[in-house]
């Protein structure tokens, strides 16, 4: 398949999660050809999904659930496939009671005397009046001392655990940003996320990726890791399969590795997996489960109540253990651990990238950036008219 490309192919995407997928999808439908690979031996990247031998549909890379606020991208993935309105509900276990997360009245409730938990709701009503859901943050830095104290409550006990769990340091260590994004519901909304759109793909992820590869301008090969077959040249150029290559390359995994770790290499937190089939009909209240104070896992995930799937007598769960990624055969880079020191070193490889102005970074590793699908969907669907369009003005001024 190689061959017959061989110097034909205008675009070249290195990974098929959403980032590559729909830059190739993109660049295809503007009639370049295009050559995807994918170093897994699968499409879908993270959001890859497969039934296991109960017949359950499981998330290989852990559990994924589609939310937006941008209409934009959910009409967009709606073209590949049918999506079912699903509202993700989570729960977890705070002082021996599986309560509604993100903390809301319900929680409070749950856990404070009632008197003393509606004095609460009616004072956090007023301050943030028009507010649905507000940040820890923001409860813990309030001047009311009883809105602070429920936001150091929720800090210690729905965050801090978890939080040094996943990401292997103490809670003070941990960038402001990652602190920032935790909710409270300001009322007895107990989805998970607040955004408009949120859904399941009714036959699984993997269907929607083969939809949006699925163009007779893209060649789609699994199992083939770019950096077997790309040399970046010192002068600025690349070789790709042994030949001189000045289209477009898309490249969607770790940037460091790109150039050999020169700069050191840019830390990830990883996951170890522990899938378990047991016969029996349901195995929790919700979904997710969190175990943010207790247990060396940090959730529980059981998948028939992700997809929706009818299976009596049988259940499949997923236990999530955080630790380091070292890198090792078998792990997976999961997160990039989002703080100054490094962003800084992702800049200088970014830099340094730039030798090559064919070369575009672009998704989760690649940018070393926590994005959820909808948002690293928008960023490929942005970056792919942006290189259409400076294409554009370059053969303009060449005429
Ligand atoms: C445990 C977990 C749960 C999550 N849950 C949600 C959720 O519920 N909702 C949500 O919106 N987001 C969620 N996310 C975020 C979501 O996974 C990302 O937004 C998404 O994976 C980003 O897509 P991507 O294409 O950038 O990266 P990936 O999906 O990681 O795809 C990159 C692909 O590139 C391939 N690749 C890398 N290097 C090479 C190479 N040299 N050659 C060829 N191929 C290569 C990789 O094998 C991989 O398949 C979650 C993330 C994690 C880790």
């Amino acid at each position: 398949m190689m061959k017959q490309w061989k110097g034909k192919m205008d675009a070249i995407v290195a990974g098929a999660g959403f980032a590559g997928a729909v830059m190739a999808r993109e660049l295809a439908e503007a009639g370049k050809r295009v050559l995807v690979l994918e170093k897994r031996e699968h499409i879908g990247g993270n959001m890859y999904e497969e039934a296991d031998e109960a017949g359950i549909r499981v998330h290989v890379y852990g559990p994924h659930i589609f939310h937006t606020n941008e209409e934009r991208v959910f009409r967009y993935i709606q073209q590949f496939g049918q999506w079912n309105v699903y509202e993700h509900r989570v729960k977890g276990k705070i002082k021996g009671k599986e309560v509604p997360i993100p903390f809301n009245f319900t929680s409070l409730e749950a856990l404070f005397p009632l008197e003393q938990a509606e004095k609460i709701e009616t004072k956090l009503l007023a301050a943030f009046e028009g507010k649905t859901r507000v940040t820890v943050l923001e409860l813990m830095e309030h001047g009311d001392q009883e809105i602070a104290e429920l936001g150091q409550f929720v800090f210690d006990h729905v965050f801090k655990g978890y939080t040094a769990k996943q990401w292997g340091m103490p809670v003070l260590q941990v960038d402001r940003s990652v602190i920032s994004r935790v909710p409270v519901v300001l009322g007895r909304d107990d989805r998970y996320f607040g955004d408009r759109f949120q859904a399941m793909p009714a036959e699984g992820y993997t269907k929607i990726f083969e939809n949006i590869l699925a163009h007779p301008n893209i060649v789609c090969q699994t199992g083939m890791d770019v950096m077997d077959l790309l040399t970046l040249q010192p002068d600025g150029t690349m070789r790709f399969d042994g030949v001189d290559f000045k289209g477009i390359f898309i490249y969607t995994g770790m940037p460091d590795v790109l150039l050999q770790n020169c700069f050191g290499c840019l830390p990830y937190r990883s996951l170890r997996l522990e899938f378990e089939i047991l016969q029996q009909d349901d195995f929790q209240s919700a979904s997710v489960v969190n175990y943010p104070n207790s247990e060396e896992f940090t959730r529980i995930t059981e998948f028939k109540k992700l997809t929706g799937q009818e299976k009596p007598g049988v259940t499949t769960i997923l236990r999530e253990y955080p630790m380091a990624f070292t890198a090792k055969e078998g792990q997976e880079a999961y997160y990039p651990i989002e703080n100054p020191q490094n962003r800084e070193l992702h800049g200088m490889y970014e830099k340094a990238l730039r030798q090559w102005e064919n070369l575009y970074l672009c998704g989760r590793l690649a940018e070393y950036r926590y994005y959820n699908m909808d948002g690293v969907i928008l960023r490929a669907l942005d970056l792919a008219r942006e290189i259409l369009q400076k294409e554009k003005v370059c053969q303009t001024a060449k005429v």
